[in-house]
């Protein structure tokens, strides 16, 4: 068993790596759960320690961090639209609807409910497969 010679010399190349993992949209992201979480707290600390006077300012201080965390999550997402168009890189997901599909009757288009037949219209639902014999 010889040993392999590694050459002495080797060359500079530039590889890409991760340089930072935090982006200010997830930071944005992060602060927004900070704030309603403790923003929360404090609201149920006022509650409990007011024995139930303070249940007025506890409610709006739920509301003000509901509010304040709907607006930092704006910002975020506004961010990663910014990145999104200008083609860099993003941290997280845009939010938005996702699209799922379904079965329907080919007669009245309805979504249907059980397997072999419409409920709407009421014909027996067949597959491709079955048409074929
Ligand atoms: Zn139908």
């Amino acid at each position: 068993m010889g040993t392999i010679a590694l050459p002495r010399t080797a060359k500079r190349i530039q590889k890409q790596v991760i340089a930072g993992r935090s982006s200010l949209e997830s930071l944005v992201d992060r602060t927004a759960y900070v704030l309603a979480t403790l923003q929360s707290l404090t609201a149920i600390v006022i509650f409990v320690a007011s024995q139930g006077e303070g249940s007025g300012v506890a409610f709006v201080m739920l509301i003000g961090a509901f509010l304040q965390w709907l607006l930092l999550r704006c910002v975020a997402e506004h961010l990663r639209l910014q990145k999104k168009l200008a083609g860099v890189d993003y941290e997280g997901k845009i939010s938005g609807t996702t699209w799922a599909s379904v079965a329907c009757c080919s007669l009245c288009k309805n979504v249907l409910h059980t397997e072999g037949r419409c409920d709407m219209c009421g014909p027996t639902i067949t597959t491709d497969d079955e048409e074929t014999k």
